[in-house]
């Protein structure tokens, strides 16, 4: 494996790293010596504190006119989209023209802690993608009191809101089944039609999932009205593979077709 500066001005600082996670470490391993491509080093930011005290990490690449965030991970339990967000910042500098058109920023782990315990909700227990001032919040049984009472959930609001992002991509993980799920205007199903042409994944209205009431799609999607698609990789499947699977629809979406 070559490690190298990459000579992209936006991209100086810290290494990139995932929390204490050995399998994610050896499968980056892995898909870096296939790659055979240097390692990007990202500059990231702190936008806030889990409730453990670890630090929510954005970094930001390119710097054009189209915003669109990307978010790692909500549910602790779903590892399987961590390495196509390590994966990410090499595939999106390497397609020609992108950082000119788009100002991608990933939010590597929205729930850090719930990735360092292997659990669903955050540290207090509660579900980060119930805990959002949608239209359909309801409060208690693992949602929080009130909405963005939890850190998690308060800092990636304000990074949505200060971003104003013309979409949010956020991966997540399904037992039994693959797909990609939008909400939002009209704008959102367009991309995740999109998505499914350059993936086979199959598109799933939110109306076909159980309600998610006070959810990061909810509230982004039909609140804000801003489009947002909800990433399910098949829970438990080789990250490597569900990353080569997406990459391409991944691309074409930040692009935006
Ligand atoms: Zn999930």
């Amino acid at each position: 494996m070559r490690w190298a500066l990459f000579g992209v001005s936006v991209l100086v600082g810290c290494v990139s790293s995932h929390p204490l996670d050995p399998e994610w470490r050896r499968q980056r391993a892995v898909a870096a010596t296939e790659a055979n491509a240097p390692v990007l080093r990202l500059d990231w930011q702190v936008i806030g504190q889990s409730v453990e005290g670890r630090p929510l990490r954005i970094a930001r690449l390119g710097n054009g006119p189209r915003r669109v965030l990307w978010v790692g991970g909500i549910h602790g339990d779903e590892r399987e989209g961590h390495l196509a967000t390590a994966e990410l910042p090499r595939a999106f500098v390497d397609t020609p023209g992108a950082t000119a058109m788009v100002t991608l920023t990933i939010l590597e782990d929205a729930n850090p802690d719930g990735s360092a315990a292997n659990t669903r909700a955050n540290k207090r227990g509660v579900d980060l993608n119930r805990n959002y001032p949608a239209n359909n919040y309801l409060p208690g049984d693992g949602r929080g009191e009130r909405p963005l009472d939890q850190p998690e959930a308060a800092a990636l609001h304000d990074l949505v809101l200060a971003e104003r992002p013309h979409l949010v991509i956020v991966a997540h993980a399904w037992r039994g089944d693959h797909f990609i799920n939008f909400d939002g205007p009209a704008e959102a199903e367009r991309m995740a039609q999109l998505f499914s042409r350059h993936s086979g994944y199959r598109v799933k209205p939110s109306d076909k999932i159980a309600p998610t009431p006070g959810s990061l799609g909810s509230w982004v999607g039909r609140t804000l009205g801003m489009p947002i698609l909800t990433l399910e990789y098949l829970r438990g499947s080789d990250p490597l593979g569900v990353w080569i699977d997406t990459r391409k629809a991944i691309l074409a979406v930040i692009l935006g077709g």
